[in-house]
């Protein structure tokens, strides 16, 4: 059978709490009802030991007083069972070796053979019970067994007995009681165990239906809290958490792809318009070669352009691309300084670097050679002619911090926040000039948090600024 949400019903929550709700009272009536039934036979039980320890000695007392003979053990044992005031008893006496000597004419079982543990108890002077249930008489019989003794000397077994009618009467009515309660008890059980798993469902229900409706279109949408401070209060901030988050990511994603079809969209124009202009009348070749000249130029930006924002796409996939390995991170700075070194000439800018020599650290070499690349690209590309860079590595006890300063342009303390956004340019004027796309710092922000570390800026206009990478020495992965 299936509920309205496709759900089956035996799998549904609410048929769950019903059914454990329901089992639990049930195991609760039965242990009570165990419990009550154990207790009343025992005190019933004990009442009749009473009675029976009072009654045989009542017998006892007939037997001792007169004569021992035959007959008048007889006649005071049928004047006793007979005038027993509320049960009916009967009575007999055994010899020491168990023989019967005088056995009331009611004795319900004249051969009866008496258990071995109430002998040996009344042979060490207690009482013996025996509990008997005869073939064709409904109710059990008890039976007391005590030591008669005559001059000090045990002479006897005197056995009293009466049916247990009125007590397992009494018992019996109560299993009748329960056999009647327990079911409705059970039934009132399910129908309650319903009511509270209805009860506390619908707030899920709501949940559910609330969360069914937010859709890719109404991603800004959110569930109402109840504000009871209660689990589903948690799940519902849960939920409302990751939506935030979903709707922030998705909007990122749309502007990155804006952003990227809007920088990949203008030398592409401009190409196709160079390319319409030349061939709009007949050009010398010395005007098609300066023109295919200027078409590689643009290409080579959007090539470039092109694999950062692969780059990007690759960091962003997951943290499972890194191939960690321990690399020399000194010798990898030493390396960029001289590649640097050449590449400044023209702007006559030193490069200075405070290496300490073979720090080792474990990371993906080609993305932390990226890395400083790009920092030192920008060092020297926003660095004034005879300007200077200074790049430090200091090892720290769990970390390694690599500084690349330089005594560039700077950058406003409002636009601070955002260069490692991605397509975020100072100023975008200055884009055809240095040939950035605003893509390097957010591709160095990518691969220190890859490798778990921090990235952080400081500058001053028109002095300078200092870029600072921290980076664990071990990389564990988040
Ligand atoms: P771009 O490719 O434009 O350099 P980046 O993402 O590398 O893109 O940098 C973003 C912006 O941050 C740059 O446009 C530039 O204005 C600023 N910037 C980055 N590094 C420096 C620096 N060392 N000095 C001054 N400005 C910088």
């Amino acid at each position: 059978m299936l509920l309205k949400n496709g759900t089956r019903v035996y799998k549904s929550i609410g048929f769950k709490i019903t059914a454990w709700y329901s089992l639990s009272v049930f195991i609760i009536l039965l242990i009570a009802s165990g419990f009550l039934y154990y207790r009343l036979s025992h005190k019933l039980n004990k009442e009749v030991n009473h009675i029976l320890i009072d009654e045989s000695g009542d017998v006892l007392q007939d037997i001792l007083d007169d004569t021992l003979t035959q007959n008048n053990l007889s006649v005071a044992i049928e004047k006793e069972t007979s005038n027993a005031k509320y049960f009916k008893l009967s009575a007999r006496l055994l010899d020491i070796d168990q023989n019967t000597v005088v056995c009331s004419a009611n004795f319900f079982a004249p051969d009866l053979k008496t258990s071995e543990r109430s002998i040996t108890h009344a042979k060490n002077g207690k009482f013996g019970f025996d509990t008997i249930r005869i073939e064709g008489i409904e109710s059990p019989y008890r039976l007391i067994t005590r030591p008669v003794y005559i001059d000090n000397a045990l002479k006897y077994y005197l056995q009293v007995g009466i049916y247990l009618k009125h007590t397992q009467k009494i018992v019996e009515n109560l299993l009748e009681n329960f056999a009647m309660l327990i079911p409705s008890l059970m039934i009132i059980s399910i129908f309650c165990g319903w009511l509270i798993s209805r009860r506390s469902l619908r707030p899920i229900k709501d949940i559910t239906n609330a969360t069914r409706e937010i859709t890719i279109f109404n991603l800004n949408k959110r569930l109402s809290i109840a504000h009871t401070g209660d689990e589903l209060d948690k799940l519902t901030n849960t939920i409302n958490h990751m939506l935030d988050r979903l709707e922030n990511s998705f909007k990122r994603t749309i502007q990155f792809t804006s952003d990227a079809s809007h920088e990949l969209r203008t030398p592409i124009a401009a190409l196709k318009t160079g390319i319409e202009v030349t061939l709009s009348r007949d050009r010398s070749p010395e005007e098609y070669s300066l023109l295919l000249i200027n078409n590689l130029r643009v290409l080579e930006r959007l090539t470039s352009m092109i694999n950062d924002l692969l780059e990007l796409s690759r960091t962003d996939s997951d943290a499972n691309i890194l191939h960690l390995k321990s690399i020399n991170l000194s010798n990898i700075l030493m390396e960029l300084h001289k590649k640097f070194m050449v590449i400044s000439k023209t702007k006559k800018i030193t490069i200075l670097i405070e290496a300490v020599p073979d720090i080792h650290i474990n990371g993906d070499e080609d993305l932390l050679r990226r890395l400083f690349s790009n920092l030192l690209g920008n060092a020297v590309k926003y660095t004034l002619v005879e300007g200077q860079v200074c790049v430090s590595l200091k090892d720290g006890e769990s970390e390694i911090i690599v500084t690349i300063e330089d005594t560039g342009i700077g950058i406003p303390e409002t636009q601070r926040g955002k260069i490692f956004d991605r397509f975020y340019r100072v100023d975008p004027s200055r884009t055809s000039e240095t040939g950035g796309a605003g893509l390097g710092l957010s591709i160095c922000k990518s691969i220190v948090e890859l490798h778990n570390g921090t990235i952080a800026v400081k500058s001053t206009i028109n002095v300078g600024s200092t870029f600072i990478v921290h980076l664990p020495k071990n990389h564990a992965h988040p």
